[in-house]
């Protein structure tokens, strides 16, 4: 079968470090028609590095370009709702990276578009591939922990230090305005996507945020409340500006045993009152692969994507909703207004 014909939009971070490692192993799946990037030297290093592939500076000249089949929009995430709306308006099938906008409007009117077109779309929500939450859930359906009630994500780090820091100095991510609600959203949807996934879609949310150090962003630091359709009771507790300790995990209660699913470690332990810690290690792949795969799956067999715009809108939607409940000291809720077409937000 073809490979799809690919363009890179944006050639930051994650389109080299991220999209090109999983694109390489993929040469029979997809071939990258284009790269665009606004800046030259980007552009040409990465096009250099995708195997002299032709790049552009404005992404319409790569969405105009008959070869190209689809794109993969790897931009500050502001950009996600203009670049679509001209992917598809050209006919493109898209790929975008998670958040899915930066704005509960933009968010909104690009889960109308996926509903009104008839080409693909899909946010590069990577958690929603990793073969340890996969994993995680097929344990939990086996219902070795029994009913579970209750979950809390601890997520302890430095933006400010180590590997972060290349984030934390791109040029976007140092303007409030583009880069609203900072590292708790951008890191934030990776956990709310795990949540519903594992747990049922997030129904209530309160919170308290705090800014611990003003160079992590605004606010460095959101304790969140939630409760979930499926009726476990849980909290995600994020801190960006973590001196010295390190934490990347899910803590699951059920009633007939505990889970810690270790993202850092990619390990699943099982404690119950019987046993001593069961450990087992998972597949350390981080998911970039399976979006692809994905992508290509939609593309040319028609399947429906696992990571919809509208589920990346609900990842979105809990954290945007926990900084207001944390503002006005409320819990909200997100309960689906039956009258609405989409999420509607009753306080
Ligand atoms: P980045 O390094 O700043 O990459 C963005 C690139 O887009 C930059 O090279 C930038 O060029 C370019 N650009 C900006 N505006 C443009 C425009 N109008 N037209 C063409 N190119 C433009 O940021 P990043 O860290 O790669 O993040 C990019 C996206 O990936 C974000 O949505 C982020 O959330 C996501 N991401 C996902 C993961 C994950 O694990 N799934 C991890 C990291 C990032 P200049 O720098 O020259 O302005």
């Amino acid at each position: 079968m073809e490979p799809v014909k690919l363009g890179i939009i944006g050639c930051g971070i994650a389109a080299r470090e991220l999209h090109w490692p999983a694109l390489k192993k993929m040469a029979d799946r997809f071939k990258i028609a284009v790269v665009c990037n606004h800046t030259e030297a980007k552009a040409k290093s990465f096009a250099e590095l995708a195997g002299g592939a032709p790049y552009v500076l404005d992404y319409r000249d790569a969405l105009a370009r008959k070869d190209v089949e689809a794109v993969s929009i790897i931009l500050p995430f502001g950009l996600n709702r203009r670049v679509t709306e001209d992917a598809v308006h050209a006919g493109k099938h898209v790929m975008m990276e998670k958040p899915i906008a930066a704005s509960l409007d933009d968010a909104i009117e690009l889960v109308s578009l996926e509903r009104n077109t008839g080409v693909k779309l899909m946010v590069a929500e990577n958690f929603r591939y990793r073969p340890l939450y996969r994993r995680t859930a097929e344990i939990i359906n086996q219902g070795t922990a029994g009913r579970v009630y209750g979950a809390i994500w601890n997520f302890f780090t430095d933006v400010t230090a180590g590997a972060n820091i290349q984030y934390l100095n791109t040029k976007w991510r140092m303007d409030d305005a583009q880069y609203p609600g900072g590292f708790i959203i951008d890191g934030g949807v990776h956990i709310t996507a795990v949540i519903h996934d594992l747990f049922g879609e997030i129904v209530t949310v309160s919170g308290r945020t705090a800014c611990i150090n003003d160079n992590a962003g605004k606010i460095d630091t959101m304790l969140t409340n939630f409760t979930t359709k499926r009726g476990v009771v849980g909290s995600i507790n994020q801190l960006y500006s973590s001196k010295g300790l390190r934490v990347n995990a899910l803590h699951i209660f059920g009633d007939k045993g505990s889970l810690v699913v270790d993202n850092y470690g990619d390990s699943i332990t099982l404690f119950t009152p019987d046993s001593g810690p069961i450990v087992e290690t998972v597949d350390a792949d981080r998911g970039y692969t399976g979006e692809y795969e994905d992508f290509f799956k939609a593309i040319r067999f028609g399947e429906p994507v696992v990571s919809t715009l509208e589920k990346a809108y609900r990842d979105y939607l809990a954290l945007v909703k926990t900084m207001e409940a944390a503002a006005s000291r409320i819990t909200i809720s997100l309960e689906k207004n039956p009258a609405e077409s989409l999420f509607k937000v009753i306080h």
